[in-house]
């Protein structure tokens, strides 16, 4: 089945879709971007995007494309003409073309694209039996809560997990702090049952799982604590986990080789993450 994208105003055959090559995302990493779950035809937190995607495009003064119900609309359309019913849905917002020069352009309309397709979830092995991570420095821009397209710090983050045969790379500041994942948000359980997580402040993206799990063990009565945590701190844990759209909640067994707690996923984050899908009306999160 041929996929189609939507550029711009035009349904466009993936293959033959394309933005100038002086679209300020290409020159600039000059915009935002949203990725958006689809479980069984529904959208998972459609809102909350929305409204973090408005939010970016304000911190930027980039100007919205289109109003929500409008791009509601070409999030649907796109999806009802990639035949898809589970899987993603990608935007990307820039501020538009016009001839290289830092400065915002005077008159430039912003860019949209949307595509949508089919993924792997997460493995029903990581789901099960856990994955690695490893740290490293957290060298990105110190606005980590715009969605930014600038992804070049999260991309060699996550090869490096790759060449390292982890899951996730957690980034971590110079006073050991572990901020989020290079693509997830990063979570631990204290030995007393606390469940932490980084304050969702400029250091990280404050993700819609992250405050999805959030909702979820709120309503499980499990006692949450929005406070920075370190790599030291975590080694202790007694659970860990990390959260993203795509990874919904997955245990994280071993940080940088050593294993957390007793090197199996935790009973708090398998509630969490039944807890986070139920909030869907979901039992399980298959992409496929
Ligand atoms: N942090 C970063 C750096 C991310 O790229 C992502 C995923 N886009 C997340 C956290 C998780 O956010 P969400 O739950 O909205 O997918």
């Amino acid at each position: 089945m041929s996929r189609v994208a939507y550029v711009n105003g035009r349904y466009v055959p993936h293959a033959q879709a394309g933005v100038h090559i002086e679209d300020r995302g290409y020159q600039f990493a000059d915009g935002v971007y949203e990725v958006i779950a689809l479980i069984g035809g529904t959208f998972l937190d459609e809102e909350g995007h929305h409204e973090r995607l408005e939010r970016s495009l304000r911190e930027l003064r980039i100007a919205q494309p289109m109003g929500r119900k409008a791009l509601s609309h070409v999030l649907r359309e796109t999806v009802r003409r990639n035949r898809l019913t589970s899987g993603i849905v990608y935007l990307q917002v820039t501020r538009g073309v016009a001839r290289r020069d830092h400065p915002f352009p005077a008159n430039a309309q912003p860019s949209l694209v949307v595509t949508a397709r089919r993924i792997k979830g997460p493995s029903s092995q990581a789901v099960e039996q856990g994955v690695g991570v490893i740290t490293t420095p957290d060298i990105r821009w110190l606005r980590r809560d715009i969605k930014s397209i600038s992804l070049l710090p999260n991309v060699l983050a996550k090869q490096a997990a790759r060449e390292n045969k982890a899951y996730e790379a957690w980034l971590v500041g110079e006073d050991g702090v572990v901020h989020e994942g290079s693509s997830t948000n990063a979570w631990i359980v204290t030995k007393e049952g606390v469940l932490v997580t980084h304050p969702p402040a400029d250091a990280i993206l404050n993700g819609i799982t992250r405050l999805g799990v959030l909702a979820a063990a709120r309503k499980q009565g499990i006692r949450v604590e929005e406070r920075p945590f370190t790599v030291d701190e975590a080694r202790k844990a007694k659970e860990a986990f990390i959260s993203s759209t795509t990874s919904h909640v997955i245990p994280v067994v071993a940080i940088d080789g050593q294993p957390v707690g007793n090197g199996h996923p935790g009973e708090i984050t398998r509630a969490l993450l039944a807890g986070y899908l139920a909030g869907f009306g979901l039992s399980s999160g298959s992409f496929l």
